[in-house]
């Protein structure tokens, strides 16, 4: 079998996957907290860790791989942006969780094995809380229920931090009802307009981390094999998590892997410095999902990864050129998986497929979630050049007609792109046709 690598967080050095339950892999990632559009920063995340998803399918077995993804549908933000649009919770969430489906899965994402909802695993995590404050590593004031850092002591072990310094650099919250203001918070009391659950704390809500560490125990068990997430989620996030989950006995994740994150041209992506955008948007501008992979997966996951319009425009030849040479396959050349077992190199993995061609290519394509056994719509003949010359017919054809006063060739020619999801734009100054999302190249032919 293969050996994987793997960067672990925790030690900080290069490890062998060694399988808790040998043949068998098991792997928890951070999901979305589900009230907006995913970001290209989520969507990193989610690519990041399909691809080693794919990897330890390919190298174990599908059926031997359990991957778990959760959905965070209870926060603040949740109950803020509810409010703030005058709608039922639920339904924001429904629908945001949705969006989050479509625009990952548009991405090659394949769905995890699991992908719990917070609000489905509330009973497990009133029991979690139950137990540690047995343990003596919580204890309930004011409705509030909070965990004892101090009492832990490996925390900060993950990020790498004493309690002292993250004392003094973080904004810790000092509250009353706090022994130490380090500690944080596992249950809050919940008022009537916000959703809320009986507990024997009074009726109330969970604190985000330990809905991570419940879920995780509840589908995986005590321990598990990987733990990842964006490396902004390292602190306090996981540092909670573990906290947590090891307070209660367990021995929770082996490997801790950290995706960095996400920039544009260069800077920061943020909503202030107008270049945050959503995968939404950039699907809806036209840019295909297999391109979006593509960039993502052209830097390593451990590195800061920059997109930009030369790398998009980059990452479109590419793999219009790829699917004109590759056929169906499944046997994967070993370079290529030798790369990503070498701590997910997918960079490495796709200069490696520039040598390739035919099945190996398809196989390879298909390994990295960029080809599902048909050239994608988008790359089939090059739809840009063949639309301009349907342009110049169709304004051949509104000239003649203007002379005839006879438009039913005009306007057979205008169904008949609007019929294969090309968007029509008329002017004195011309004949504009826009391919969009539902643009289907085939149905063109024979026009
Ligand atoms: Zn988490």
């Amino acid at each position: 079998m293969v050996e994987i690598r793997l960067k672990n967080s925790k030690s900080r050095k290069i490890e062998v996957l060694q399988p808790i339950i040998p043949g068998k892999v098991s792997m928890y990632l951070c999901g979305p907290t589900v009230y907006d559009r995913a970001h290209m920063g989520n969507a990193r995340s989610a690519v990041v860790f399909d691809q080693l998803f794919r990897l330890l399918r390919h190298v174990y077995g599908a059926e031997n791989v359990t991957f778990v993804r959760n959905f965070t549908d209870v926060d603040d933000k949740i109950n803020a942006r509810a409010a703030e649009e005058g709608r039922e919770i639920s339904d924001l969430t429904a629908e945001t969780a949705q969006w989050y489906l479509d625009d990952t899965r548009a991405l090659g994402v394949l769905d995890p094995n699991h992908m719990p909802r917070a609000t489905g695993y509330i009973a497990e995590m009133i029991a979690f809380i139950e137990d540690l404050i047995a343990r003596d590593f919580a204890y309930a004031r004011d409705g509030h229920v909070l965990f004892r850092v101090r009492r832990f002591d490996d925390y900060g072990a993950l990020s790498g931090r004493s309690v002292d310094d993250m004392i003094a650099g973080a904004r810790v919250e000092v509250a009353p009802y706090k022994e130490d203001p380090m500690d944080f918070v596992l249950w809050k009391p919940s008022t009537d307009d916000i959703p809320g659950w009986e507990s024997p704390w009074g009726r109330g809500r969970p604190g985000w981390h330990i809905e991570c560490s419940a879920m995780a125990h509840a589908l995986l068990g005590e321990s598990f094999d990987i733990h990842g997430g964006g490396a902004d989620l390292m602190f306090p996030h996981h540092e909670n998590e573990v906290a947590q989950s090891c307070a209660a006995g367990h021995g929770f994740a082996n490997i801790w892997m950290h995706n960095e994150m996400l920039q544009v041209e260069g800077r920061k992506m943020s909503k202030s410095l107008g270049n945050f955008f959503t995968v939404r948007e950039l699907l809806e501008k036209g840019i295909p999902g297999e391109v979006i992979r593509f960039v993502m997966l052209s830097t390593h996951y451990g590195k800061p990864m920059d997109w930009t319009e030369k790398k998009r425009a980059e990452a479109e030849k590419t793999l219009r050129k790829w699917y004109g040479l590759a056929e169906a396959g499944d046997a994967v050349p070993e370079a290529v998986v030798t790369a990503l077992a070498d701590d997910l190199n997918t960079h490495q993995a796709l200069a490696v497929m520039h040598k390739l061609n035919g099945a190996d290519l398809g196989a390879a394509l298909s390994l990295m979630g960029l080809w599902s056994g048909t050239v994608p719509d988008w790359a089939q003949g090059g739809d840009a050049a063949d639309l301009s010359a349907y342009a110049t017919r169709l304004s051949e054809a509104r000239e003649a007609a203007m002379q005839s006063k006879d438009f039913a060739a005009v306007d057979a020619l205008k169904s008949a792109l609007t019929a294969a999801g090309v968007e029509v734009r008329m002017s004195k100054e011309g004949v504009d046709l826009v391919p969009g999302p539902d643009f289907d190249a085939a149905k063109l032919e024979g026009l």
